[in-house]
């Protein structure tokens, strides 16, 4: 499969099935967090990056199989860079929601939704989730490092007008590094553009995976409650899986690994969650990848995390 991943258990949506829009890389922003493990292309310019045509013949596979089909709680439009740069992101959303009532969720960074067409090509999912980790321009610039013409207010300013015209549900996520936008100041401006915006939820995250830059560092958990208490409303700290009992799957091979891992580096827990497959499995395979250097380990907050490895 080229352009879906999973399904996978995903902490916010449930088993939700990928879909990949763009070539790795291509953003409008290049977040120091980013989990995408490569430098970015940066760019404004909204194109057909991949025929829209050939995702929408790719996810009509999974519509052929009934049970695979009516496992998946969501579908999970995102990008190893950011979704709303392809033009076609709004017929394949159409696309899907002809043809099941199940959830489609776009994750945005929210950089384009000043535009329009973009909103309007969002206008049918259920769930939008665009990022703002700052709403002060000089934290922006560090954490986000947008493409050159990029305008905070005008960001802040398009989500809030999403958000007027959207039926569907916005959850707007925050992620944290320390020492970057977590200071006093960042917390009062958020409040304000977050008054703004009026989200049905604000998700509070931090660094949780390996970073592109190292010096990407997590927040702790008592420093992300305190900023919760202070943001208040409808917030909350996305801090686990959400588990599914009894849903093992017993058959994956290395690709599936592999397919995970070119998106995000894991942990072997986290491969066993998104997966559904059992440790016993996970260590197998992971120790086959190993031993063939497809994969390294790399340790973050005190955890072993599995990427590719890029070296081979
Ligand atoms: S985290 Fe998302 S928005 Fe930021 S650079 Fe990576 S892909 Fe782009």
């Amino acid at each position: 499969m080229k352009y879906l991943f999973g399904p996978v258990n995903s902490r916010r949506l449930g088993l939700s099935q990928g879909v990949d829009l763009l070539p790795s890389g291509i953003c409008n922003f290049n977040c120091i967090y980013c989990e995408v493990n490569r430098p970015k292309k940066l760019t404004l310019e909204r194109q057909e990056y991949f025929p829209s045509k050939e995702i929408i013949a790719e996810i009509d596979t999974i519509f052929s199989d009934k049970t695979s089909a009516e496992a998946i709680d969501v579908f999970t439009i995102t990008a190893s860079g950011e979704p709303t740069l392809h033009t076609g992101i709004g017929t394949i959303i159409r696309s899907i929601k002809k043809k099941t009532e199940k959830a489609v969720t776009v994750l945005t960074n929210g950089g384009l939704l000043h535009l329009k067409e973009v909103r309007q090509d969002l206008a049918e999912a259920d769930i939008v989730v665009p990022s703002l980790d700052t709403a002060l321009s000089k934290s922006f610039q560090k954490i986000n490092r947008p493409a050159s013409g990029t305008d905070l207010e005008k960001i802040i300013r398009g989500i809030a007008e999403f958000r007027q015209e959207f039926i569907g549900k916005l959850w707007l996520e925050i992620l944290f590094v320390q020492g970057v936008n977590d200071h006093p100041e960042d917390i009062c401006e958020l409040k304000k553009a977050i008054a703004r915006i009026q989200p049905d939820k604000i998700q509070l995250n931090t660094v949780a995976r390996p970073p592109f830059e190292a010096f990407a560092r997590p927040i702790s958990q008592a420093k992300l409650d305190v900023i919760a208490e202070k943001i208040g409303g409808p917030v909350e700290i996305i801090a686990s899986f959400i588990k599914k009992d009894g849903e093992t799957q017993q058959n994956i091979g290395q690709s599936e690994i592999i397919e995970l891992l070119k998106r995000r580096p894991a942990t072997e827990a986290d491969i066993c969650e998104s997966l559904r497959t059992t440790a016993a499995e996970t260590q197998k395979l992971v120790a086959q990848l190993a031993k063939e250097q497809k994969i390294v380990t790399t340790k973050h907050a005190s955890k072993n995390y599995w990427t590719i490895n890029t070296k081979e």
